[in-house]
C-alpha cells in the first residue's frame, strides 16, 4: 500500500467552519441546575444523541468532574459508548432510556447498563433474563402519565401490580415518567401529570418501599420543587438552551459556531443568488459565501429570512442554503472585515441557539442535534482526561 504523505496543514485550516464548545460553561450550567433542583434531588445528565450533538466524551468527562454520577443515554449503543468512556466505575449509574430490544438483555447485564422498562414485554423479558441467569439487575420502570409516547399505561401498570408475577424478580431503582409541556408552566397538563405520577409512585412503593421517582427534565426542574422528585434528568439546559422559553434564559451559552468565508463578490447589476434564484441581490450588493450548508446542520428553511453576524453587523442570508455553502448579503460590512480567514458568526454572543432556532422554524434541540461532523471542533478548556 502506498504510504500517505503526512499532512502539512492544520485541521482548523482545512475545515469550513468552527464549533467551539465551552466546557467551563457546561460545568457552570450543571451547578446552576443542581442548585435549582435542590440537595434532596439526585440530578443526573441526559447525554443522548452524542450529548445533543456537542460530543459525548468531552461532555461526559466534564460533567463527571463537576459531580454528575448518573448518565442517561437513549440507545444501547450509546450506553455501551458511555461505559467505554467511563470505565468500570462502580459509583456511576448508566441508564439506557429505550430499554432492551429483544435479545440485548445480556449486553445490558454484562456492561452494567440500567434499562428503562416501558412495556409489559420488556418487563417480562427482563424478569425472565434475571431469573434464568440468577442475577439481580437494577432497572427503571417508566409509566405514561399523559404524553402518550413511552411507558406503561395506567391499565398496564395496574395489571402488573395485580399479577403476583408482574414485577416479581425486578429490582426497580426508580419509577420514571416524562413531562409533555414543561416549557409552558401554566399548562394544566403539568399538574395532571405530576399528580398521576405521585399517585402511581405511592402505589408502586406498596411493593417496592425504597423505589425512587424520576420526573423532571430541564424545564421540569424550573416548574418547582413539586416536580423534582428524587432523580432529575436535565439535558438541553446543560447545553445552554433556554429551558424557560417564556422568560429570560437562566443558562450560560455553551456553543459558538462560525463559518469561513470562501469568496466575496460584488454584483454590478441586480442579480439572483443561489438555487431556485429566489433571492435578488440589488445593484452593487456585496455577497459572501461560506463553507457551510444544510449538510452541516443549517436548516434549509433558514434561508428565507435568516441572518448571521460579521463582527457586530447583521448579515442576511441571501437565497437558499445549499448542502455545503451558504451566501450572505454583506453589503454593510467593510472590506477590512472580509479578508482571508474572515468568518461569519452563526451562533455566538449576538445570536443564541434559541435565536437561530426561532429563525429556522424549529427548537434549540434540533439545532444542536443537527450540528455537523465536518467542523473543526474546539473544546474550551481542554477536557479533563481522568
Ligand atoms: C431527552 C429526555 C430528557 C431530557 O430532556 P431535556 O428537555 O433535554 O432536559 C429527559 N427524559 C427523557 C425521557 C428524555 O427523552
Amino acid at each position: 500500500m502506498a504510504h500517505a504523505p503526512p499532512l502539512t496543514s492544520r485541521p482548523e485550516d482545512r475545515s469550513g467552519a468552527e464549533l467551539a464548545v465551552d466546557l467551563a460553561a457546561l460545568a457552570e450550567n450543571w451547578r446552576i441546575l443542581k442548585k435549582k433542583s435542590g440537595p434532596a434531588c439526585d440530578m443526573g445528565a441526559v447525554v443522548k444523541a452524542d450529548a445533543y450533538g456537542l460530543g459525548l466524551e468531552p461532555v461526559v468527562r466534564t460533567l463527571k468532574a463537576a459531580g454528575c454520577r448518573t448518565f442517561y443515554a437513549a440507545h444501547l449503543d450509546e450506553g455501551l459508548e458511555l461505559r467505554r468512556i467511563l470505565g468500570a466505575a462502580a459509583d456511576l449509574r448508566l441508564v439506557v432510556m429505550h430499554g432492551p430490544n429483544p435479545g440485548t438483555e445480556r449486553d445490558f447485564a454484562a456492561h452494567r447498563l440500567i434499562p428503562v422498562l416501558s412495556t409489559p414485554a420488556q418487563i417480562k423479558a427482563w424478569r425472565g433474563f434475571a431469573a434464568a441467569n440468577d442475577v439481580l439487575m437494577e432497572s427503571l420502570v417508566q409509566v405514561d402519565t399523559g404524553m402518550n409516547r413511552l411507558g406503561l399505561t395506567a391499565a398496564e401498570f395496574r395489571a402488573l401490580m395485580d399479577d403476583p408475577d408482574g414485577f416479581a424478580g425486578l429490582t426497580p431503582l426508580a419509577l420514571m415518567s416524562h413531562l409533555a409541556v414543561a416549557e409552558t408552566p401554566a399548562h394544566p397538563l403539568n399538574a395532571e401529570q405530576r399528580d398521576r405520577f405521585t399517585s402511581i409512585l405511592a402505589t408502586f412503593r406498596l411493593k417496592f418501599a425504597d423505589v425512587k421517582g424520576s420526573l423532571a427534565n430541564s424545564a421540569g426542574i424550573f416548574l418547582g420543587a413539586a416536580y423534582h422528585s428524587d432523580f432529575a434528568r436535565p439535558g438541553v439546559a446543560l447545553y445552554g438552551v433556554n429551558p424557560t422559553p417564556e422568560a429570560a434564559n437562566p443558562m450560560i451559552p455553551v456553543v459558538r459556531l462560525r463559518a469561513k468565508i470562501l469568496q466575496v463578490r460584488r454584483v454590478d447589476a441586480a442579480a439572483p443568488v443561489g438555487y431556485g434564484a429566489t433571492f435578488l441581490a440589488r445593484d452593487g450588493a456585496k455577497l459572501a459565501t461560506v463553507s457551510m450548508g444544510y449538510a452541516d446542520g443549517l436548516i434549509r428553511a433558514w434561508g428565507a429570512g435568516g441572518h448571521a453576524f460579521v463582527d457586530d453587523i447583521k448579515v442576511p442570508v441571501a437565497g437558499r442554503v445549499s448542502m455545503d455553502l451558504t451566501t450572505f448579503d454583506v453589503s454593510n460590512v467593510p472590506d477590512s472585515s472580509l479578508g482571508p480567514g474572515a468568518m461569519i458568526e452563526i451562533i455566538g454572543s449576538r445570536q443564541t441557539v434559541d435565536d437561530l432556532a426561532r429563525e429556522s422554524g424549529t427548537i434549540g434541540y434540533e439545532i444542536l442535534t443537527a450540528l455537523g461532523r465536518r467542523y473543526h471542533r474546539r473544546y474550551l478548556p481542554a477536557p479533563q482526561t481522568k
